[in-house]
């Protein structure tokens, strides 16, 4: 593990986390593809069995993350537009990926007539809006 994915970690469960909190009871163990919902009904179980605890370290993989406290982990996921709370519009019902998205291809028509160069790029498809050569008219995918 590295620094890069403790922060990666603590983007995903943003809010969940208290970055202030210092000291913890409890352990709660979680594996690397737990995800938030997941990770928020843990926490809130194990907050309900162990009424004296105020504060859960949060350990992924074996590596220390954060520190719930039964504050942060009560806290009511995110209603979308929200941007109140801090949480992500659509996290709590993990609607939304955490980080920027890792792909993104843009598609390339080319006209058909074997002898022209003319191409356009689109950012979706859809066979009734395809791009068209101002010479010859009909373009295709090309892959
Ligand atoms: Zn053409």
């Amino acid at each position: 593990m590295t620094d890069d994915d403790r922060d990666v970690w603590r983007e995903q469960f943003k809010g969940l986390l208290d970055p202030h909190a210092t000291d913890h009871d409890d352990v709660l163990d979680v594996a690397a593809d737990e995800n938030r919902s997941g990770l928020r009904r843990r926490l809130r179980q194990r907050y309900a069995q162990r009424p004296g605890v105020d504060g859960i370290l949060v350990r992924i993989d074996g590596h220390d993350v954060g520190i719930a406290t039964r504050r942060t982990a009560d806290r009511e996921a995110g209603t979308a537009g929200d941007q109140v709370s801090g949480v992500d519009p659509g996290s709590g019902d993990s609607a939304t990926l955490p980080g920027l998205p890792a792909e993104f291809r843009a598609i390339t028509f080319s006209c058909t007539d074997t002898d022209c160069t003319a191409t356009s790029l689109a950012s979706f498809y859809d066979e009734r809006r395809t791009p068209s050569c101002p010479t010859h008219g009909q373009m295709a995918v090309r892959l």
